[in-house]
């Protein structure tokens, strides 16, 4: 009981010895060294001898302390090295494609001059290898006069196919509409789009207004260049 004070002096030195009894750890104040008193562990009477093995220790703490500023330098790293991977795999492909547009482009350029000499410069450098775009790529197949439900509303519904590999923009479609004797309306549907992707199709839906109307047939197809 006498000993217990030690323990709240301050800034003595902390040595580690072991109990003899139960071989567990007791730290104690250098101070303290050589008393006898009851282990934390087992309660039985030791003696406190410092290990000679273990150098003596302030404290514990800065065992502590140098476990976390280790475990922060690990994440740092393992942050770091992510970091560089991520930054590497971003830039390989933009790297490998430089050359590859580069050599497209000397592709399209030979062309140009070898084999496109009857068309103008300036498609034949868009097209490069593919075949050029033409209206008959843009096709229509069976239109359908439908009533919408709900309304007295109808439309002329189909699908206009993109088979090329262009985007094809502002296209306009225009129907010539036929009564049930077959006679051509003055009347016309229309309906438009911005844009259709290369190899897609296009629901078109043109409102007839004309009530006579019974089919509909293709009147034309225009696109802006
Ligand atoms: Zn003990």
């Amino acid at each position: 009981m006498g000993f217990q004070p030690l323990f709240f002096m301050s800034d003595s030195k902390y040595l580690k010895g072991s109990c003899q009894h139960c071989n567990n750890h007791i730290e104690f104040p250098a101070e303290a060294s050589g008393s006898v008193v009851s282990c934390p562990h087992c309660g039985s009477q030791v003696t406190l001898i410092a290990d000679t093995s273990t150098a003596p220790q302030k404290s514990s703490q800065p065992t502590a302390l140098f476990a976390i500023i280790g475990t922060v330098a690990i994440i740092a790293l393992i942050g770091g090295g992510l970091f560089f991977w991520k930054q590497k795999r971003g830039s390989t492909p933009s790297r490998s494609s430089i050359p590859m547009a580069a050599n497209i482009n000397s592709n399209s350029a030979d062309q140009s001059v070898t084999t496109t000499s009857n068309t103008n410069a300036t498609s034949s450098a868009q097209t490069g290898t593919k075949k050029p775009k033409s209206p008959s790529d843009l096709t229509v197949g069976d239109i359908q006069l439908q009533q919408t439900k709900g309304s007295s509303l109808v439309y002329a519904n189909g699908t206009l196919k993109n088979d090329s590999d262009y985007q094809r923009f502002g296209i306009r479609l225009e129907l010539d509409l036929f009564d049930a004797k077959g006679q051509k309306l003055s009347t016309k549907a229309q309906d438009y789009i911005n844009v259709i992707e290369p190899h897609h199709d296009w629901q078109f839906h043109a409102l007839v207004v004309d009530s006579k109307a019974k089919s509909a047939k293709v009147g034309s197809i225009k696109e802006e260049d």
